[in-house]
């Protein structure tokens, strides 16, 4: 199968892309050079077609306004901002919250004394935490004022590095 190619065919492409190969006037001497030449006809109606296909494709694009774009460009940035600023209150919460469960933990030792004898065989840790924290809750009992800081204190020792962990990962 022999190829072969005319002087013509650019010209009849540009006038495709350019959008006046359809609308081109009768007289137009390109349009009658094509209507004798087969290589810049079969030209002309491949590239009418494709045309034809990207003007439909570009209709049915559904491209969003610039005011939805910029409205999710800022809800995005906003979210970003809060989660940022969220993060070390989410922290402060965590270490509330092992205050409180520190907190209530002594104040259950304090009441049953017997309880706290399992929780130092957790660990060697534990173990010498709990020490400190009982020999802390015995002057407390003298001292009321100082339960509550001992609890605090001990609680935050011991359970700090877990809840550290737990919202430092939480990425
Ligand atoms: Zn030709």
């Amino acid at each position: 199968m022999k190829t072969t190619e005319c002087d013509r065919e650019p010209d009849v492409l540009e006038a495709v892309i350019s959008g006046c190969w359809p609308s081109a006037k009768p007289g137009d001497e390109l349009r009658a050079h094509a209507s004798r030449c087969p290589e810049c006809a079969h030209l002309a109606a491949v590239a009418v077609a494709l045309r034809a296909e990207r003007d439909e494709a570009m209709r049915e694009a559904r491209v969003p306004t610039s005011g939805q774009v910029w409205w999710k460009a800022t809800m995005r940035s906003r979210a970003e901002a809060a989660a940022a600023v969220a993060r070390p209150i989410t922290l402060l919460q965590g270490l509330a919250g092992v205050c409180a469960a520190g907190m209530c933990a002594a104040l259950i030792a304090l009441a049953w004394p017997s309880i706290a004898l399992p929780f130092a065989a957790i660990g060697p840790l534990l173990a010498r935490e709990g020490q400190r924290i009982s020999a802390v809750l015995s002057a407390a009992v003298i001292q009321p004022a100082m339960l509550s800081f001992a609890a605090v204190l001990g609680a935050a020792l011991i359970l700090s590095p877990f809840v550290l962990y737990f919202v430092l990962s939480d990425e």
